[in-house]
């Protein structure tokens, strides 16, 4: 059975009006959009037709496909992998061989300058290609064409924003970014972290389908809606960073504590993404919550930048945290411990909802 509307769709799956409009709410919320602003995305979801997708996998682990298969929400899983029109996926579709690449060719031919390409992994470069050829052609090739004919791209982790691993020193398979392997692509949104976050990648496609837009960007071309505060400014330790309260070694009492990881390596310091907010597994938990720090995986230049991952970061952009962490750390106990308090972040977003943040930004694309 086929279906052009999610609306349809949600009554066939048995999915409840109060299930699915908790969904938009939460969707909302990881926008920092205004109150009742999930109305206004149950109303676009629901009835808007649905924009069609097409997933690339190139030199990537699948770990984004799997952060979004491992998503135990029933409606995010079903929202975007299903509901919405994904009309090529690697590594989920049932057609292989000539039969899969031929449904990738017609969706570029009879949609171009509609769909949306998603793309999971870097853009190997080395070797005219050949490190990653599919159904005979290179991933360049791939990407130029359907890229190409996009409306718009969303590079999905941190391999296809700013080419991860693969890229990492000394690069052998010459790997590149989606935006630097395709240049000229339209709308270039980057989702890094490895993985992303399966709740950030639908917030995007929920926000585009309700106010037909994209979201305001930051410098590197990703959603100020989730790339907007560094970890270090949401995170439940802050408290901890700023009395001075560190973990010195595994296993210590101030680990056991929950106190703060910058001396164990993390960098949360250096790192932009709502990870304290959203978390991972529908909100169930995130590394800085399980004892271990932050690695950087959403930042440019990941993994060059930030390894060795349990050595103390050197620098912050603007100051040198290991010059000051001490003094001023303890300098500031009870000044900023009033406004980030352990444990109170997940409750600081929940009134987010209420107060607002479509700021637009002049990155915005179209
Ligand atoms: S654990 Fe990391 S992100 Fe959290 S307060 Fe400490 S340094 Fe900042």
């Amino acid at each position: 059975m086929s279906y052009h509307r999610l609306s349809d769709e949600l009554e066939y799956r048995g999915i409840s009006r109060r299930d699915f409009l908790g969904f938009c709410a939460s969707m909302a919320a990881v926008l920092g959009l205004p109150e009742g602003a999930g109305r206004a995305i149950a109303a676009a979801v629901e009835n808007e037709p649905k924009p069609i997708l097409i997933w690339l996998e190139f030199q990537d682990c699948a770990g984004n496909t799997e952060s979004f298969l491992r998503a135990s929400h029933p409606t995010v899983a079903d929202l975007i992998l299903d509901s919405i029109s994904l009309n090529y996926h690697e590594t989920l579709m049932a057609a292989a061989g000539s039969q899969a690449e031929d449904a990738l060719a017609q969706t570029v031919r009879d949609n171009a300058g509609k769909y949306i390409a998603l793309v999971e992994g870097s853009v190997p470069t080395g070797a005219n290609g050949a490190y990653c050829t599919i159904g005979g052609r290179s991933a360049l090739h791939i990407a130029r064409e359907v890229c190409g004919a996009a409306a718009a791209t969303i590079a999905v982790g941190t391999c296809a924003a700013f080419g991860g691993i693969p890229a990492a020193r000394p690069n052998p398979t010459g790997a590149l970014s989606v935006g630097d392997a395709v240049p000229d692509v339209k709308n270039l949104i980057n989702m890094s972290a490895c993985p992303a976050n399966a709740e950030n990648i639908t917030a995007l496609i929920v926000y585009y389908m309700t106010l037909k837009r994209w979201p305001p960007l930051d410098q590197y071309r990703r959603p100020l809606f989730a790339y907007g505060k560094a970890i270090h400014d949401n995170c439940e330790r802050r408290a901890h960073f700023d009395a001075g309260q560190y973990v010195e070694a595994w296993g210590d009492e101030a680990h056991r504590h929950g106190h703060c990881l910058y001396k164990m390596g993390c960098k949360g310091p250096a790192t932009s993404q709502n990870c304290p907010v959203v978390r991972w597994n529908e909100g169930t938990n995130w590394p800085i919550g399980c004892g271990h720090p932050c690695i950087g995986c959403a930042e440019p230049n990941f993994w060059d930048t930030m390894t060795p991952f349990y050595r103390r970061l050197p620098d912050v952009a603007g100051f040198s945290v290991g010059e000051w962490v001490d003094p001023v750390g303890l300098g500031l106990a009870g000044v900023t411990t009033a406004a980030v308090v352990a444990h109170g972040v997940g409750m600081a977003v929940r009134r987010r909802v209420g107060e607002g943040a479509s700021k637009e930004d002049e990155s915005e694309v179209e």
